[in-house]
């Protein structure tokens, strides 16, 4: 494998994130930079769910995203957050900086912690 990315080191608990949602799949954080009052970044877990960008997605992990947009839309729910933008940055081109396939939530409302 190349290089661990920031988000290989937050699952691995060697880099401290603020987390907002957990299953056994699926983390939710806070983004450290948040672009909206809410803003949370969704990754998968698993080492066979790694992917590094839409970009790159196959056959084989082409449930991945599936796996996010329903965190997404769980941890939404849960929060009663009933507005929210979901964002993939695709690629470099596509604003994409980190290379761990993650999904932006954001919404201008905010919830009870
Ligand atoms: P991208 O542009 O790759 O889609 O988004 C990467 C996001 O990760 C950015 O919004 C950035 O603020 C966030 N980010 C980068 N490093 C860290 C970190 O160490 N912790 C957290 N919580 N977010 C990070």
């Amino acid at each position: 494998m190349s290089e661990p990315t920031i988000f290989h080191k937050i699952i691995a608990g060697e880099i401290s994130s603020d987390k907002v949602f957990e299953t056994e799949e699926v983390l939710g954080f806070k983004d450290i930079h948040p672009k909206a009052p809410t803003h949370v970044l969704f990754i998968a877990k698993k080492e066979e769910d790694f992917v590094d960008s839409i970009i790159n997605l196959t056959e084989e992990t082409a449930h991945v995203p599936g796996k996010l947009v329903r965190a997404a839309q769980e941890f939404a729910a849960q929060k009663g957050i009933e507005g929210y933008k979901l964002t993939f940055h695709c690629g470099k081109g596509g604003g994409q900086e980190v290379f761990y396939l993650h999904l932006h939530l954001m919404s201008q409302e905010t919830y009870a912690e």
